[in-house]
């Protein structure tokens, strides 16, 4: 097995009503199901109790309203689930908020913390970023921590700077290449179409790897997983993810539809 096993996951983000979530969920079984390089007909699938060996690791992180029901839906597989979001606390008068443990106790395994829309939305900043990490490893949860400087920051050449700051403010430091995945998110990127270069990519990876290796250690850093997300398409996946530091990738618009997350999941090897 290779040192760092990619990882494609997919952020829903606000979308999405039962029946919608359901379908996308279907969908993805059904794909998940073909041996890959085989064609996409019945004779290609494996019987529904022998899930198929997937290049990569797949993940899918719905709204909450529909983390059961996906849940449901691909039981059975090796498609995993997370939250797109939690609470640092376990439990208590937190009102609209939902823990760690919530998730985790509902069968998720990963859970998005810091997200820039979060960061953005929510006044987040690297500690509250970082005590949500640390809830995720508490509850038994895998922590996928963004990081990602906004346009400004990238126009005023702080990039590595900003990206090296939240990665010092944010990863805890019990963090392991088990319990925490790092997603580089340029904000400018998120959502406008527009992608860092791969050899962008691949420097501002490089700079976070060397950043976990001051924090975590040498071989934590070699072996934990960076993904790259923003605006990610199966256009653009293979060329990224072929990267010697990018070991995956974080979807939004593209994980919407089962064909391209699809394609995306194809392009990791
Ligand atoms: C995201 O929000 O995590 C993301 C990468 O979105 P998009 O793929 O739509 O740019």
């Amino acid at each position: 097995m290779d040192q760092r096993r990619p990882l494609i996951a997919g952020n829903w983000k606000m979308n999405g009503l039962v029946a919608d979530g359901v379908a996308l969920a279907e969908a993805l079984v059904e794909r998940s199901r073909r041996h890959p390089g085989l064609p996409p007909d019945a004779a290609a699938e494996v019987p529904p109790d022998v899930p198929a060996a997937l290049p990569c690791d797949v993940l899918v992180c719905p709204p909450f309203t529909l983390v059961d029901r996906v849940l449901q839906t691909v039981s059975g597989t090796k498609i995993a689930v997370g939250g797109q979001d939690c609470h640092a606390e376990a439990s208590g008068a937190r009102t609209g908020d939902v823990s760690a443990e919530m998730l985790k106790d509902l069968g998720c395994r990963y859970v998005i913390v810091g997200h820039s829309e979060r960061r953005a939305d929510h006044g987040e900043d690297d500690r509250t970023v970082r005590l949500k990490a640390e809830a995720a490893l508490r509850a038994g949860l895998i922590a996928i921590v963004c990081v990602g400087e906004t346009e400004a920051e990238r126009d005023a050449g702080q990039t590595e700077a900003v990206v090296a700051r939240q990665i010092a403010g944010s990863v805890p430091a019990a963090a392991t290449p088990e319990t925490v995945v790092v997603a580089y998110e340029p904000v400018w990127a998120i959502g406008t179409g527009k992608t860092a270069t791969p050899a962008e990519a691949q420097a501002v990876h490089a700079r976070i790897r060397a950043e976990l290796n001051a924090l975590l250690g040498s071989d934590a850093a070699a072996r934990m997983r960076i993904l790259y997300g923003g605006s990610v398409k199966p256009g653009n996946a293979a060329e990224l993810l072929g990267q010697p530091d990018i070991d995956g990738a974080l979807v939004g618009g593209a994980s919407l539809k089962a064909e391209d997350f699809w394609g995306i999941v194809g392009a990791a090897k």
